[in-house]
């Protein structure tokens, strides 16, 4: 195997010069038939880990996929790069599918997509056993947990395929991060010693910000006035809200669809489509509005009441930059959210409580046993764990402790799934870029609220202890004397609300434990005590305080990724986009990204050869759109005395902070650079490591991967003298080879 050819499909279809992180190693599970599992944020490329291989194999590779909207999308994707796709569904016609079938036996595809029902029909599988298929991708692979938030009992049926196919291999891809879901994937798929790969899940493209919700219009006003002609999702809690901010918005003269579970399939279909082909920019929606949302461009989301967990915020939060372009996030939350949600879960609970015993009620009633075991069966499926509930409240906490939160929104969200952070200063969240003001004193306030837990005896919740530090001397607090405390109105200036707030900040950043389910109190723990003597620093943030009026600071990533751009230009060339598209019917993100129209606004190639170096024109898109394309450049150009081909910007997407977070993706990356022919200088540039390091990383890449030129570090020359060199003292050692080189190595 070689990943040189590889590289090369890799160019040719996708006209992509570097492999994102992690890429390499998952596609080369592929190539090795090694069972994997790739756990990548949103985003991070997933699709390409088994669709390169595919290609450079010229086999079939069989996905797995959940949604047909999905399916479709991937296959006008791979066929607008030139590569043999298609899909097997039930939208198609009986002829359709079997001209695909056809074109299946005959080896004729790369890549076909198909529903887990029909994976693992029987008659299906014969047809796959016949062509021997030895790849098989599971896309959306968090559908076969129940601990995913997107469960799908039918995946749960792909565990019947490892058995029928032992020899092939079985890759897994999802955005989902935690442990559990993670380890369910492997259990039920049956992974044997699978290659696990789990992506770096900051997303610094992302701009975050989170603010309590005050004047609800205005805010969501402002958020789509920074946004003009680009495209967002508004996220609400319940479909009620969902119908009034659309109605609200279409009053004030907005082009916005509605999206939710209440309205039928054919309105919902059409909302998806008109944004999806950019006919309409603005999409308001409950959480139903998900995972066949593909557009890439999406530059905002924005939800107007808090998610449901994290887990929840960072999926729906994560359908913004997918290109990896600069995009915002905004979260709106107030105390309501919680109840609301508290609501909804415990009225979900009742109704599938009472559902699963109206089932077994049923399955006393029936003759047939057979089907009364059926009933009992299904009613086990509905019936609530007893873990859900605490569960789903546990989550709320800790999205309520995120939004109070004093903490870098980057550090929290890459922490919460357990990684490292080691930026000290995004640049690309609220606190971080200062839209917030800090509390001057915050560690004096800080041991007020501390010293209250502790004379309370950790034995209260967050209402209590706040209604103690406002000073209120209500029946329970008289009662247990808690007005005698000294802590009893320590914080009697600020209000119970933002005392509450600042209780969440300690709780967010684990300087405080909240502890017991059904009436959880407050905990002091050794973080608790080192800031009670004065040992370590407390940030916390005033709440309700936007400090800029002229509106928040641009993030780092909006500056670099529009530096150089012709905005004119890249508006004409997104109408040539938009034209194209509509001509061969598919999506206008499939004809360009954004991230390639920006970069071709920037650079303004002279030549077809000069386009054919950008960013995502590989060679069958530069012959299907570069002359078009091409014109539009030269004319506004010409028109604008504006030049031609200049140097490629920094591109975002492709460029990770300067630190990344574990020393086996430091060798991932560096060998996917060293593939790219990246010099050492470069390498410098991009992660601040140093010489010495690189040098080291290179050798092992050498050694390891062997590739066919090193031209790119050393020079012939060097290579000559040290082969001489060698030649005449041998390489069992290297201290003579260097004195025998002298000054040259
Ligand atoms: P995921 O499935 O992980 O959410 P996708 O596979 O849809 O992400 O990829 C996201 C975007 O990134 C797509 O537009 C894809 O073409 C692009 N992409 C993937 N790999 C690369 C790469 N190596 N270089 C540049 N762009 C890439």
């Amino acid at each position: 195997m070689s990943f040189d050819g590889l590289n090369q499909v890799i160019q040719e279809k996708w006209g992509f010069p570097v492999l994102r992180p992690l890429q390499a190693q998952a596609m080369r599970a592929v190539l090795d038939g090694r069972d994997s599992l790739v756990v990548m944020p949103t985003g991070g490329g997933k699709s390409l880990c088994y669709q390169a291989p595919a290609v450079y194999r010229g086999e079939t590779t069989v996905v797995a996929s959940p949604l047909i909207s999905l399916m479709k999308d991937q296959v006008d994707g791979l066929r607008a790069c030139g590569v043999a796709a298609a899909s097997l569904d039930s939208s198609q016609t009986s002829e359709e599918r079997s001209g695909y079938e056809m074109d299946l036996r005959q080896g004729a595809l790369n890549l076909l997509f198909v529903s887990p029902e029909r994976l693992v029909n029987p008659s299906f599988q014969g047809l796959l056993h016949k062509i021997n298929v030895r790849t098989f991708a599971i896309d959306e692979a968090h559908c076969i947990s129940h601990w995913g938030h997107d469960f799908r009992p039918e995946y749960r049926q792909l565990k019947k395929l490892k058995e029928r196919f032992p020899e092939a291999s079985f890759h897994a891809y999802t955005a989902t991060a935690t442990e559990r879901v993670r380890e369910d994937i492997i259990a039920q798929l049956g992974l044997r010693d699978p290659e696990i790969l789990v992506g770096n899940f900051d997303r610094p493209n992302l701009t975050y910000r989170v603010l309590p919700k005050q004047d609800q219009m205005r805010q969501v006003q402002e958020v789509i006035d920074r946004h003009r002609n680009e495209a967002g999702i508004i996220y609400c809690i319940r479909r009620r809200d969902v119908d009034d901010l659309t109605e609200a918005l279409k009053q004030l003269g907005h082009n916005v669809r509605p999206y939710h579970a209440g309205m039928d399939a054919a309105e919902r279909r059409a909302a998806q489509e008109a944004f999806t082909q950019e006919t309409c920019d603005l999409v308001v929606a409950t959480v139903a509005f998900g995972m066949g949302i593909d557009r890439s461009n999406v530059r905002f989301v924005l939800h107007v009441g808090m998610p449901k967990s994290i887990e929840h915020y960072q999926q729906e939060s994560g359908r913004a930059g997918r290109d990896g372009l600069e995009a915002e996030c905004v979260l709106l939350h107030s105390g309501r959210d919680y109840v609301t949600w508290e609501f909804i879960l415990n009225k979900s609970v009742e109704e599938a409580r009472s559902k699963a015993a109206e089932m077994r009620h049923t399955a006393e009633q029936v003759d047939s046993e057979e089907e009364a075991d059926d009933l009992r069966r299904r009613a086990d499926e509905v019936e609530p764990h007893p873990d859900f509930l605490p569960g789903a409240i546990k989550h709320l906490k800790q999205i309520a402790n995120y939004c109070a939160g004093g903490v870098c929104r980057h550090r929290a969200l890459v922490e919460y799934f357990g990684q490292k952070f080691e930026e000290g200063n995004c640049a690309a969240c609220d606190l971080c870029l200062g839209d917030v003001e800090m509390v001057p004193d915050a560690v004096v306030l800080a041991q007020k609220i501390l010293s209250c837990v502790a004379r309370v005896k950790e034995g209260y919740g967050v209402g209590h202890v706040a209604a103690v530090l406002r000073g209120q001397s209500d029946e329970r607090i008289v009662r247990l004397k808690h007005d005698q405390l000294t802590t009893f109105g320590l914080l009697r200036e600020c209000s119970l609300v933002d005392i509450r707030h600042y209780i969440r900040q300690l709780l967010g950043q684990g300087l405080l434990l909240q502890v017991g389910d059904e009436y959880p109190v407050l905990k002091l723990n050794e973080a608790s005590w080192a800031v009670m003597k004065k040992q370590r620093g407390v940030r916390l943030v005033k709440p309700a305080k936007q400090r800029k009026e002229q509106g928040p600071a641009r993030s780092k990533a909006d500056d670099i990724s529009w530096e150089g751009v012709d905005r004119d230009l890249f508006d004409a060339l997104r109408g040539l986009r938009r034209e194209l598209a509509e001509t061969r019917q598919v999506p206008p993100y499939q004809v360009f990204s954004d991230a390639t129209l920006r970069e071709l606004a920037r650079v303004r190639p002279s030549s077809l050869e000069a386009m054919r170096l950008i960013y995502g024109v590989g060679d069958v898109k530069l012959r299907d759109f570069g002359p078009r394309f091409q014109d539009l450049i030269t004319e506004q150009c010409q028109a604008r005395r504006l030049s031609r081909d200049n140097a490629t910007g920094p591109k975002l997407a492709e460029k990770p902070r300067s630190t990344t977070p574990k020393a086996v993706n430091e060798r991932g990356n560096s060998y996917e650079w060293f593939r790219a022919a990246e010099g050492i200088d470069d390498v410098m540039k991009r992660t601040g490591w140093s010489r010495s390091k690189i040098v080291g990383l290179l050798a092992e890449y050498i050694a390891d991967e062997k590739p066919p030129s090193i031209a790119a570090w050393v020079s012939n020359a060097t290579v000559r003298a040290v082969k001489a060199a060698a030649a005449k003292v041998g390489t069992d050692r290297l201290k003579p080879l260097y004195l025998h080189l002298g000054e040259l190595v």
